[in-house]
């Protein structure tokens, strides 16, 4: 690990300061090695993956470089999803908090065209958006891309899986030629190789490589766990493990001083670790974990540097480590002098494919963590309770509170039981004995650990894109997952309920006026959809490719204003037009879609409720925008279509 710090990075005065009120304490490896070349106004081509703090690494230098007083956009990034933009337009805008008169807007598929229209007319310096709807912009000459100096290409992998890597390149060719560029992506697939040769030129690499190392004597464990509830699942976890000291590892200052109270008030000793400290208050940290006064530490991996304490029994990885190399030298705080240590670490679903690399570089697998239920929360601090009890009642002069306890029963007629009983009652309430615990949700990993299977080479369908050979159907991706042979731990903990997925869901087969003539493929199919119709991609089911059309299967119960929306919705330059299928191939071309003489799917939007697509009814739902139901006639259940004879396998 380097000891520079941003300020020597050369970022402005304004960014520097927004930096360090997050509590980022020292540039992350992709960060130190990317900030300066972005400064120097060089390009930049970058394999980072989410969790390296990629975002940072593109945002602080452009940033710093910002004219303030020019309000037409002027740094432009592309992102393959609705929800990677508006992650991204946060981060810009938490790093611009000091910049005065700064405007970033989010523009993706999805959403009310009209704010954006408005958004982009107030004027924004940043733009983050997805391909599809920045085209829709440039045909609307809502957005001028004259004035751009610096363009990001954010998971240009990902982009290439969804399909919209000549949407990008239509993009990129928008730009002014001496704009500054930087492309990020996870993986360096040929097709990304070709457009950043093409479009980056002589950019600079950084590539953060991950030596192999091996960890052993260390049980590793990871937990799928959201953001948000971290610290339920960490206090469940400090309940049931017998641990003696235990270091928790989180990326900012900030967090260090947060974790740690939140700790204290629930009855741990603990203190936070961190740079902003004095050498001698670090020191007597240490010195307070290392004789027993303290249990646990929470620290940010510069001031845990080299910290070597035989009792640590335990090091939890609060937030993931930026690199491989980080986490080894994390958990090697564990294990010491020849001791065993466990380490245990929280991993949200779009950091999964820091998860495997991991896994990868260590040649171990890091298997899942099962998080204790309530009644084993209960069982330990029952187990705990009684030998502190029998421990008092051996070692503490109690011969005062004897009388006392004898004199309340005499005087009321109550039993001793049951006076022990309130007691005991009372001694809980800080810790309760029979607690009633929150759910905690532990999710699957999804999107991120499919673009790892496509790294294996055997599976490796990264050649397949490049070769132009266009697949011609396209699975569930979810049953494609399930018959890949995934070691065990590739598959992290599901949460029960999301058991169902996509499987169990009615579909209705749709037609699209996009076919093999038109050179479409499923992937550019999927990208539209799931960007566009913000139908999760795992529900987009078959595809089938025909010369002058297409055809998809899509959940029963599309709510009609997506419908009315992916309807207008271009892929390869020509509108969807989708309708529902009714077999009839290429009688009904260019006939809107009319549904009237059909089945309806179902009558009101009661009835739509009771089918359980949507939010709320117990299953998750597979349209995300607001559970509308169809207004009576738009579509009918279909089962899939017969193979077409054209159908290439
Ligand atoms: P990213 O890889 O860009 O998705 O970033 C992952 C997370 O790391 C985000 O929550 C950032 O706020 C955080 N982060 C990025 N850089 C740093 C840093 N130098 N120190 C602490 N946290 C950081």
């Amino acid at each position: 690990m380097s000891s520079v710090d941003f300020a020597s990075l050369g970022i402005s005065a304004p960014v520097l300061k927004a930096v360090q009120q997050l509590g980022y304490e020292q540039p992350s490896p992709v960060q130190e090695a990317s900030i300066p070349i972005l400064l120097e106004g060089k390009n930049l081509l970058g394999t980072a993956q989410t969790g390296t703090g990629k975002t940072a690494a593109f945002a602080l230098p452009f940033l710093s470089k910002l004219d303030e007083k020019q309000k037409s956009p002027q740094i432009l990034v592309l992102t393959p999803t609705r929800e990677l933009a508006i992650q991204v337009a946060e981060a810009f805008q938490s790093y611009a908090k000091h910049i005065k008169g700064f405007h970033v807007l989010p523009i993706y598929g999805g959403a009310d065209i009209g704010g954006q229209l408005r958004g982009l007319k107030r004027g924004a310096q940043v733009v983050v958006g997805t391909p599809g709807r920045m085209l829709d912009h440039l045909r609307r000459r809502s957005l001028d891309l004259s004035q751009i100096k610096g363009l990001i290409l954010d998971e240009a992998d990902e982009m290439l899986r969804m399909g919209f890597i000549d949407d990008v390149e239509t993009i990129l060719a928008k730009t002014p030629p001496e704009c500054q560029r930087a492309l990020f992506s996870a993986t360096m697939p040929p097709a990304i190789k070709r457009v950043a040769d093409k479009y980056l030129g002589d950019a600079e690499v950084v590539s953060i490589q991950n030596k192999t190392k091996t960890v052993e004597r260390i049980a590793q464990s990871h937990l799928m766990v959201k953001g948000h509830q971290k610290m339920d699942a960490l206090t469940r976890i400090l309940d049931v493990e017998q641990f003696d000291g235990m270091i928790i590892f989180v990326r900012t200052k900030s967090s260090t001083l947060e974790i740690a109270e939140k700790l204290e008030a629930r009855g741990f000793s603990s203190a936070a670790l961190n740079g902003d400290l004095t050498q001698t208050l670090r020191e007597r940290t240490i010195n307070r974990l290392k004789k027993g006064q303290l249990d646990i530490v929470v620290a940010t991996d510069v001031a845990a540097r080299g910290l070597d304490v035989e009792r640590i029994s335990h090091v939890i990885n609060y937030d993931v480590p930026y690199d491989n190399e980080s986490y080894v030298h994390r958990i090697g705080r564990t294990g010491r002098a020849g001791r065993e240590g466990k380490a245990i670490m929280f991993v949200t679903q779009k950091e999964t494919r820091m998860l495997r690399s991991i896994e990868k570089s260590t040649r171990q697998p890091i298997s899942s963590f099962n998080l204790p239920s309530n009644e084993e929360v209960s069982g330990q601090r029952i187990t705990q309770f009684k030998e502190q009890l029998v421990g008092m009642c051996k070692s503490t002069k109690l011969d005062k509170f004897h009388s006392l306890v004898k004199e309340v029963a005499a005087e009321n007629d109550i039993d001793m039981t049951l006076l022990a009983a309130a007691l005991a009652y009372e001694a809980q309430k800080d810790r309760p004995l029979f607690p009633k615990m929150v759910a905690i949700d532990t999710p699957r990993a999804t999107a991120n650990d499919r673009s790892d299977r496509k790294e294996r080479p055997k599976r490796d369908s990264r050649e397949r894109a490049e070769s132009r050979e266009r697949p011609e159907s396209r699975e569930r991706p979810d049953s494609r997952d399930r018959s890949a042979k995934a070691p065990r731990t590739e598959r992290p903990e599901r949460a029960p309920r999301d058991k169902s997925d996509a499987d169990d869901i009615p579909m209705v087969t749709y037609r699209i006026e996009v076919g093999r003539n038109d050179e479409v493929s499923p992937k550019n199919i999927v990208g539209a959809i799931a960007n566009e119709a913000e139908i999760d991609a795992q529900y987009i089911g078959h595809i089938k490719l025909y010369d002058d059309h297409s055809t998809v299967d899509l959940p029963e119960g599309m709510p009609k204003e997506l419908f009315d929306h992916l309807y207008k919705v271009r892929v390869c330059q020509k509108p969807l037009k989708i309708s529902v299928d009714n077999g009839t191939a290429g009688e009904q071309r260019d006939a809107k879609p009319g549904f009237k003489d059909r089945k309806p799917a179902f009558k009101d939007k009661k009835d739509a409720a009771a089918k359980g697509k949507f939010a709320g009814a117990g299953q998750k739902p597979a349209f995300k925008g607001k559970p509308k139901a169809h207004r009576g006639q738009d579509s009918e259940v279909r089962k899939p279509r017969k193979r077409p004879v054209t159908d290439r396998k």
